[in-house]
């Protein structure tokens, strides 16, 4: 049967199977070997070449999972994201971003570009109109992530892409927050996705990885400069997130549910002012959502009401862990203000809507029930310190 037809979670766990051909175990054998022959072969193999089985085997997974003809793994999401980006970039090029991005993605490009001579400048709205605005002359590519963090913004990718597309300017697009189960941006008409495989490919919060899929071109493309910056990923780890992407169809989909029905139970919770979640019908972006996204994802974030200290109830959740990462299967939490965004100002981060108050929360894969019941008695603790303060 050929992978393409695979539904989502058979491709999950079989698209780009080993074949245990020495025992016949029912998975994909582990190569770790660094030194592959060089006479005699069609490929000189090498983990920096990005060609051992257990690499090629995984990037097939990947290609199917997000609807590409090719995948490349990385060490990092960042090494995703930095190769895949300078590999159409150079001096004298510009590029389009959104502004709300990771914050990791954000100090690359104002920490780095300028060594490069590359130029860039962030789209003032989330609208076509405002990537279209922010183009130049030497535009050569559109960088989006949506949903966005912490605040889940979510752009109309179809029409961003098209609109690149017709420019001859290349998109792209960080699709963590989505994840492949919840987005397919290829099929949106986008050229390149990009994923940090620490979060929900990995989704156990114990692998560092990054990914890359897109056309054989494209991906040909990355992969010369990839092979020159070193960022691969130890054969180990490519073992181990193969084995993690098996279950992500079933982890996520229980986060999605998790998620939608935690988020209306926030909405309506007196320690809340806001929540921001794309499935909330309250959600200014919650129409495109709707629109692009098959499920609307573990990742939310909420602000808590002034009379509730931030800190004491971080301190006094005892399921949901204050942490930094997201999307494994256990519930974290954390503060944008003291992390992702921390290097923003006080400024900056109101003008995105990024309070001190806001807390990002990642959904994880426990009992509802419990997740509910570990809020409440955290909210009740801080009334009641503060009561006695
Ligand atoms: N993209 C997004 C949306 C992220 O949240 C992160 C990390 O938090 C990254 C990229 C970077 O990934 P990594 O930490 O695997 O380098």
């Amino acid at each position: 049967m050929k992978t393409e037809n695979f539904k989502l979670n058979t491709t999950c766990v079989h698209a780009g199977e080993l074949e245990d051909k020495q025992f016949g175990g029912a998975i994909s054998p582990l190569f770790p070997s660094t030194a592959y022959p060089f006479e005699h072969v069609d490929e000189k193999r090498y983990p920096r070449y990005f060609n051992t089985p257990n690499q090629q085997a995984l990037a097939k997974k990947l290609a199917a999972l997000e609807f590409a003809e090719s995948a490349l793994i990385f060490g990092s999401g960042m090494a995703a994201i930095s190769t895949a980006v300078l590999a159409f970039l150079k001096s004298g090029d510009h590029v389009v971003l959104q502004k709300e991005l990771y914050g990791g993605t954000h100090n690359f490009i104002v920490e780095e570009f300028k060594r490069f001579g590359i130029q860039y400048s962030f789209a003032q709205g989330k609208n076509v109109d405002d990537f279209e605005r922010a183009l130049e002359f030497n535009t050569k590519v559109v960088y989006l992530e949506s949903p966005s963090n912490p605040l889940l913004s979510v752009l109309d990718i179809q029409a961003i892409a098209e609109m690149a597309k017709s420019k001859g300017v290349l998109s792209m697009i960080d699709n963590t927050f989505a994840s492949p189960v919840n987005q397919n941006p290829i099929k949106l008409g986008v050229d390149i996705v990009i994923h940090s495989a620490t979060k929900y490919l990995g989704g156990h919060s114990d692998i560092l990885a990054g990914a890359v899929c897109g056309s054989e071109a494209h991906i040909q493309q990355i992969h010369s400069l990839a092979k020159n910056l070193g960022g691969t990923l130890s054969d180990y780890t490519v073992w181990l997130l193969e084995r993690s992407i098996k279950t992500l169809g079933v982890r996520v989909k229980a986060q999605n549910r998790n998620a939608k029905k935690l988020a209306k139970y926030f909405s309506k919770n007196q320690a809340i002012s806001k929540v921001f979640y794309p499935g909330l019908s309250s959600h200014p972006d919650h129409a495109i959502a709707k629109k692009q996204m098959r499920g609307y994802g573990g990742m939310m974030s909420f602000e808590l009401k002034e009379d509730i200290d931030v800190s004491r109830f971080l301190d006094a959740l005892q399921i949901i862990k204050p942490a930094m990462s997201l999307a494994g299967v256990e519930s974290t939490i954390l503060s944008p203000a003291q992390t992702s965004h921390a290097l923003l100002t006080a400024e900056e981060r109101e003008a995105q809507g990024i309070s001190d108050r806001v807390l990002r929360f990642s959904v994880g894969i426990e009992d509802r029930k419990d997740l509910i019941a570990d809020f409440e008695q955290a909210v009740a603790k801080v009334r009641a310190q503060q009561l006695k303060a």
